[in-house]
């Protein structure tokens, strides 16, 4: 009997969700269902909302916690959008970064003591 090794490239994972393609089906929608793609302060505004409705469920323990952290992404991925970010290069790009970073607990706290 033949054994195969299973070669999974470092970079496998990252095109299981296409985030760019994600990000422009969401403005899109937003495009076609006449929503907002304008005023910034009020994507804030209302993925801070999201935020709150996503801890709101999970604070009650009510079943909507996962789609309300969907929302969250998906306001996310929305103004990323309108302000024409990638967000998946620099999703990639921070976690790199974050990697690098060490931190000294001192007092029980996480101070940074390296960046990137
Ligand atoms: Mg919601």
């Amino acid at each position: 009997m033949q054994m195969f090794e299973l070669f999974i490239p470092s970079d496998f994972f990252k095109f299981m969700i296409d985030l760019k393609k994600l990000q422009k089906d969401i403005y899109d929608n937003k495009v076609a269902k006449g929503f907002n793609t304008t005023d910034i302060h009020l994507e804030f505004c209302l993925t801070y909302g999201e935020l709150a409705e996503a801890f709101t469920a999970y604070h009650k323990k009510l079943p909507d916690l996962d789609e309300e952290l969907a929302d969250v992404v998906i306001y996310l991925l929305g103004l990323a959008a309108i302000l024409n970010i990638d967000l998946e290069d620099e999703i990639l790009k921070k976690v790199e970064k974050n990697k690098k970073r060490k931190y000294k607990k001192i007092n029980g706290v996480n101070i940074r003591t390296k960046d990137a």
